[in-house]
């Protein structure tokens, strides 16, 4: 990533937080910046509200360029672009391939489960090319955006906690009928365990320390190839449910063993599920104009 794409992102940033929020809306409106480049120069850029109330950031930036030809420009833009907008309204996915733009930079993705990655896939199956924003402005933006984001996150939260002999009983269910995350577990070493899922849906929290340190469960590396974690003691790994938005949160408090000289095997973990909130019809989306 080079500095020169840095640059604009952080300008995209700056501009989401003078977003403007439309007047009579009760969800939170997400707070988005979009910036235009082309040949190394500034086209155009736009913040939420700046055209006009609840227009899209993206689609201000569009017209602010007039006439210009944006063919094969780099669009910053801090929300993934909308995919979906109800007739006769276009969605700013669309727009940006009808402009022909070359790539797109991404800050965060749409939090709606209905719309996730829609508008990275259509930019993609267009043949435009794909970048994310870096971590550190990614969080930058889950600040800003926290109330946006949390409409569809906590709901159906559960938690508790397990002991039990992994030896004996390897399999152990998280949570209850209708949501469960079943996770299987085996011996290591003497405060360490192997914890394993289906391929995919499984991933270490590196470093975290405690549950609440976990912002976005989906945000983990759930890396296709791998059906298994080793946590020690203190570590937390994440389990994704059957469901793509279901997770459950489980610190690894204790591992037993008789092989390392202790009286029983035995994991014990305290654990969260999360399941991120599915909003109602289209007109109910968070992205309206
Ligand atoms: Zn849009």
């Amino acid at each position: 990533m080079t500095d020169e794409h840095y640059k604009w992102m952080r300008k995209a940033v700056d501009l989401a937080v003078q977003s403007i929020s439309e007047p009579g809306r009760d969800d939170p409106p997400p707070a988005v910046g979009a910036v235009i480049v082309k040949d190394g120069i500034e086209v155009a850029s736009a913040f939420r509200g700046q055209c006009a109330a609840g227009n899209h950031a993206e689609k201000c930036a569009i017209e602010s360029a007039g006439e210009r030809d944006l063919s094969g420009a780099v669009v910053y833009t801090t929300l993934e672009p909308c995919s979906r907008r109800n007739a006769p309204k276009v969605a700013c996915a669309q727009r940006l391939i009808d402009q022909g733009v070359g790539t797109v930079y991404i800050g965060l993705y749409d939090p709606n489960p209905k719309i996730y990655r829609e508008g990275w896939k259509m930019l993609r199956d267009a043949g435009i090319s794909l970048r994310d924003f870096p971590a550190d402005l990614r969080n930058e933006l889950r600040e800003i955006n926290a109330a946006f984001l949390n409409q569809y996150r906590s709901n159906g939260k559960a938690s508790g906690s397990a002991t039990f002999d992994y030896v004996h009983s390897p399999i152990f269910t998280i949570g209850e009928p209708p949501v469960v995350i079943d996770t299987k577990w085996s011996h290591a070493a003497s405060g360490v365990i192997h914890a394993y899922s289906e391929r995919g849906q499984i991933a270490l929290a590196r470093y975290a320390e405690s549950l609440d340190e976990i912002d976005d469960p989906s945000a983990m590396d759930f890396n296709p190839d791998k059906h298994s974690v080793t946590a020690n003691e203190g570590n937390i790994i994440i389990f994704r449910g059957p469901r793509e938005n279901i997770y459950a949160i489980v610190k690894v408090e204790q591992v037993l063993s008789l092989d390392r000289g202790d009286d029983r095997n035995e994991v014990a973990f305290t654990y969260e599920i999360r399941t991120i909130n599915i909003k109602g019809p289209l007109d109910g989306l968070s992205e309206q104009e």
